[in-house]
């Protein structure tokens, strides 16, 4: 019964009503979780960071999540009541800090724009028939 107790206070902001949310697996204040796959030598029990946000093919939302101690990704689906505000920051934090020097963006959208690459994936509906 000791597990049961961990899992209602956050490893990372120490957010207590984990539990009263339902079975939730991640905190809805800072988006963390306890990894707790089993790892070989037993369970991870690192804490998971969210690193950044997808949507799924069905508009859902999922968190992608990265263990702290063994490094793994995970994908938690985003729970109604998740905090809205840190959602968008995970969402956004790539843009706020581009691998490479803002001046070059321009450039690169020109080099982007040439390929077509990114218009495909919006037009969206008929990929997986053109697979088949
Ligand atoms: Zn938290
Ligand atoms: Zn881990």
């Amino acid at each position: 019964m000791e597990r049961e107790k961990e899992i209602d206070r956050c490893p990372n902001c120490g957010w207590t009503s984990m539990e009263e949310s339902g079975g939730r697996d991640h905190c809805p204040n800072c988006l963390c979780g306890i990894h707790r796959e089993d790892v070989g030598y037993g369970e991870c029990g690192g804490t998971l960071e969210p690193v950044s946000v997808w949507i799924k093919e069905d508009d859902c939302w999922e968190i992608i999540q990265r263990c702290r101690l063994c490094g793994k990704m995970t994908a938690s689906a985003v729970a109604d009541d998740d905090n809205r505000i840190k959602l968008l920051s995970v969402a956004s934090k790539p843009l706020s800090f581009p691998p490479f020097p803002i001046e070059k963006l321009e450039e690169l959208t020109r080099i982007m724009g040439g390929s077509g690459e990114l218009e495909k994936s919006t037009t969206g509906g008929h990929q997986n028939e053109q697979r088949k």
